[in-house]
């Protein structure tokens, strides 16, 4: 697939989007849509696009109706739209960007003004994107980090809630870290790290957090999981990283893992729950799973 950005032209007319196409021809991944509902089916569908270009006037749903659902839904509130359009009445441009539209474009269109207007969006685009990567991840594993943990998990934990489905957490800490550092190194310790959360990266599904919590622990947010299931997924992984000998060295990792029940109000209850079985999984043996 291309890594070129995507744009996702929509107008009902074809000639129009033909036109559109043409003023940003070869620099963008297009897609055009025909109407409002197509437009929002493929706003949703991954991999998303980066800009939406909108016309106004469409049979059924019309362009603001479509830019007030896209951006009332969390999923697509950041995909930046553009109106492009041949109403060119000041109230109904300040209609638009009241919506959430970055910018409004009236026909007749000027190609390079179009062209250079899509470039200055994609680009803001493409600098949020990476800074909310940054303030989301971990540095050293690319794991999701602490912040995105609470703010994901509060999210997981309110849906679990409001549809009564199981979700668990895993709270996990290597087992003697300290001497993997003091024997081969700090640099050593961090390979260790980044192989240990690339395991538990790719082992997890998409909907699970996987994230790392500090130091040496990590924490997984099994979702749609009760705690039988999520005690196997565990032992697995349990099972797995002491297979797994990074850096040439065997490692292996304790586990405290609970179910969210009607007690915990928070992710902060579940995770003190889960670091209490993580304390009893290191004071009884190390290398274990203890769920509770
Ligand atoms: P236990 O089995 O009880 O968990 O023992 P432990 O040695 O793993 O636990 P302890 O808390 O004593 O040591 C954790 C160590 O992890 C200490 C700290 O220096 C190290 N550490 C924390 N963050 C990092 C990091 O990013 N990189 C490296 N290399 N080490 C780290
Ligand atoms: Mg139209
Ligand atoms: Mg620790
Ligand atoms: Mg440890």
């Amino acid at each position: 697939m291309s890594d070129k950005p995507r744009v996702l032209i929509v107008d009902d007319v074809e000639v129009n989007s033909k036109i559109l196409a043409a003023c940003l021809k070869g620099k963008y991944e297009m897609t055009i849509a025909r109407d409002g509902q197509a437009c929002l089916d493929i706003a949703i569908t991954s991999p998303q696009p980066d800009l939406i270009l909108l016309d106004i006037e469409m049979p059924g749903m019309n362009g603001y109706e479509v830019c007030k659902q896209l951006k009332n839904n969390s999923l697509t509130m950041n995909i930046p739209v553009i109106f492009v359009t041949a109403n060119d009445r000041e109230a109904d441009e300040e209609k638009g960007l009241l919506l959430g539209a970055v910018d409004y474009i009236t026909k007749p269109l000027r190609p390079l003004i179009v062209a250079a207007r899509v470039n200055t969006h994609i680009t803001l685009k493409q600098q949020h994107d990476q800074l909310l990567a940054l303030a989301t991840h971990d540095q050293l594993t690319g794991l999701y980090n602490r912040h995105y943990l609470f703010h994901g998990g509060g999210k997981k934990i309110a849906y679990a809630v409001r549809h009564q489905l199981p979700l668990s957490l895993a709270m996990m800490d290597v087992d003697y870290f300290k001497v993997i550092n003091d024997q081969h190194g700090h640099p050593t310790g961090d390979a260790v790290l980044q192989a240990i959360a690339q395991l538990l990266g790719s082992q997890c599904r998409e909907e699970d957090i996987v994230a790392r919590f500090g130091g040496e622990e990590f924490i997984i947010l099994f979702e749609h999981s009760d705690l039988t299931h999520a005690n196997k997924k565990a032992e697995k992984l349990r099972n797995m990283i002491e297979q797994l000998e990074p850096e040439g060295l065997i490692v292996t990792m304790s586990f405290g893992v609970v179910q969210l029940e009607q007690k915990d109000s928070n992710l902060d209850d579940m995770i003190a729950r889960a670091d209490s079985a993580l304390y009893c999984a290191k004071e009884t043996g190390r290398n274990q799973v203890i769920g509770v």
